[in-house]
């Protein structure tokens, strides 16, 4: 059986206002990050060997590990674990990625990145503008942040991605324009661009409401909204081509969104293939071909459960389950689900699943002609999409 590995890290330097993930301080953890890797690698170990009611793993196209903040694990650990995970692997993936933030990210952490096989690195950036990242209590600063994309282009020229956020606090339009200048400076092969949400239970809610009293500035979710358009502008007009909703790449010689520059890792779990998901609060799924179904494999959602009890819940996901998840992951891309894997998996075409929805949106001119996939404008809608795709689906039209 082929799987992706994704390994969750969930460890950072601070916590950020906005932050709506699993994380912990790694100083509260700092004697416990060793064992954490311990249970990390006989995870995988177990997991690849088929002990999680699937078949064993024969072949690992992509590994990802993400956080939290991986780079937080200190170059020593980080090698341990890059070089025990290489040679559990039954292959070399074609793609490795680490996920670092600058404040951790430094010379010894790219090294090591590098010498262990790792093929690509994302760096958490967010923004330059000082007065944004101190209203959200991002750590780091603007010229540590270049320092550190510096040494990622050198030692990683052709393949770092860089995490940007549109509508933070006390940044406008040519605040976002300067960001973005700045990031691409440096000639990521990929950058995303995320808009801030304020969720509620962070810390930014409350300070959300006291900003939206004392109107320090623009509080509006039309400005979020407003920002992030003219970020995807500004990065589509600097040779990067949005190949997913918060997702960009840098444009190949043909002008088009370039493969090689994607993350082949983001585009299996969009098109729902198999991965694992090890680590505290980690999830994976594992999908039958011939019947559609699947299986989900999640650990415990903390470290503290985690490390106590290595167990996993699994949860059975029939076929309706997974054409939705399909649609969903799907559509979020400019080229839409797999029609070919589509049929394949389910016997069915995507068009014949949700006939009306399709019609109606192709009229409305937010879904593409000749192919299945929504179009740019449509791909602003894409919660309404899935609505009506859902909602046609539960009428019962080949889902079932
Ligand atoms: S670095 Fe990322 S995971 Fe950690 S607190 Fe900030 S947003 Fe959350």
């Amino acid at each position: 059986m082929e799987a992706s590995l994704y390994l969750h890290i969930p460890f950072c330097a601070g916590s950020c206002d906005y932050c709506d993930f699993y994380s912990v301080p790694v100083k509260t953890v700092d004697s416990r990050l060793d064992f954490y890797i311990d249970r990390l690698l006989a995870d995988v170990r177990q997991a690849l060997s088929g002990a999680v009611g699937a078949a064993a793993v024969t072949s690992v196209p992509t590994v990802y590990i993400g956080g939290g903040t991986p780079s937080m694990l200190g170059y020593r650990r980080l090698k341990r674990l890059l070089t025990e995970l290489a040679m559990l692997t039954p292959n070399t993936p074609l793609e490795w990625t680490v996920e670092a933030n600058p404040e951790s990210a430094d010379e010894a952490f790219f090294e090591t990145c590098a010498a262990t096989g790792v093929t690509r690195v994302s760096l958490g950036i967010q923004t330059f503008h000082e007065p944004s990242r101190m209203a959200v209590n991002r750590v780091g600063d603007s010229r540590l942040l270049r320092e550190r994309l510096a040494l990622a282009r050198s030692i990683f020229p052709a393949a770092f991605s860089i995490d940007l956020i549109a509508g933070l606090p006390f940044q406008n339009e040519a605040v976002l324009q300067a960001d973005i200048g700045q990031a691409l400076a440096f000639e990521p092969a990929h950058v995303s661009l995320y808009s801030l949400t304020v969720n509620e239970h962070t810390p930014l809610w409350k300070k959300w409401k006291e900003w939206k009293r004392t109107r320090r500035f623009d509080c509006d979710v039309e400005r979020i909204d407003r920002l992030w358009l003219a970020g995807r502008d500004e990065l589509e007009r600097n040779g990067y081509a949005q190949y997913e909703v918060s997702n960009f790449c840098r444009r190949g010689e043909n002008g088009e969104a370039s493969v090689k520059n994607m993350s082949a890792h983001n585009l299996r779990y969009w098109r729902m293939e198999n991965w694992l998901g090890i680590g505290a609060a980690a999830s994976g799924t594992i999908i039958d071909e011939g019947t559609g179904t699947g299986v989900r494999r999640t650990t415990a959602a903390d470290v503290d459960s985690y490390l106590a009890n290595p167990a996993f819940a699994v949860e059975c996901l029939d076929r309706s389950a997974i054409i939705k998840e399909t649609f969903l992951m799907g559509f979020r891309t400019m080229f839409g689900p797999d029609d070919a894997l589509f049929r394949k998996r389910f016997h069915t075409d995507i068009e014949a699943c949700i006939p009306k929805t399709i019609a109606l949106w192709r009229n409305k001119g937010l879904f593409d002609r000749e192919s299945l996939r929504l179009t740019r404008m449509g791909l602003l809608f894409l919660d309404a999409f899935l609505r009506e795709a859902f909602s046609e689906l539960d009428c019962g039209n080949g889902a079932s």
